[in-house]
């Protein structure tokens, strides 16, 4: 469960920081959940006490409802971003790797009809299970890369980040616009379609392009 332990596999040992998310970057996506894509990303934030290493067992609490997974690409931040150019952004990015946000789908579907933040849903402790990460330069295209879920041997998420409204160094741009990124802060770049409900005994598999592969379970 130690996060700061797979941090270290990459480079110089990090903090543990935010998460910075987005929702709604992949359009089929949106449209599996009935959501209208909007303008400008929508952005949410995980923080660090949500972060856990995903090679660990995924612990499910079943008290509050459902909780769904949403596989999606992590950048970690290994430089200050605040109002980054392009140049920068890739610049300040360390490594690249996997996350899940989970999501209490239920809790999040009533607090979006209330109008209410998403945090109660989103930002729970242990609610972002990372990967381990890969250098930067490890990855081939990172406007291009693929991420895959397998549950239980069955492929449910199959997506290329070539395929995000907002690309991924654009879309790091724009949230340093609003909240300067540090090192050791993670931002979460959307789900494509295919989410759905953890289940206790599940197996999971998840790929970054050839870079990447773990296997992982699911437990309460
Ligand atoms: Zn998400």
């Amino acid at each position: 469960m130690n996060y700061q332990h797979h941090l270290r596999a990459i480079a110089s040992p990090l903090p543990a920081g935010k998460v910075v998310c987005v929702g709604r970057n992949y359009a089929e996506h949106a449209k599996e959940l009935n959501n209208p894509v909007p303008d400008e990303p929508l952005l949410f934030i995980k923080p660090s006490t949500a972060l856990v290493d995903m090679r660990q067992p995924i612990q499910l609490r079943l008290d509050h409802g459902p909780v769904h997974y949403e596989t999606e690409l992590a950048i970690l931040i290994g430089q200050p971003l605040t109002r980054g150019q392009p140049d920068q952004v890739t610049a300040a990015i360390a490594g690249v790797g996997l996350g899940l946000d989970l999501t209490l789908r239920e809790r999040q579907s009533q607090l979006k009809q209330q109008g209410h933040p998403w945090e109660l849903a989103k930002a729970f402790d242990g609610s972002c299970p990372l990967s381990p990460f890969v250098p930067f330069e490890a990855i081939t295209d990172i406007e291009d890369c693929r991420l895959q879920l397998e549950v239980d041997g069955e492929l449910r998420q199959n997506g290329s980040s070539a395929e995000m409204l907002t690309p991924v160094v654009a879309l790091i741009a724009y949230i340093s616009q609003h909240f300067t990124l540090l090192p050791g802060d993670v931002v979460l770049t959307g789900t494509p379609a295919g989410v759905g409900v953890l289940q206790p005994g599940m197996q999971l598999t998840l790929r970054l392009d050839q870079v990447l592969e773990l296997q992982t379970s699911v437990r309460v």
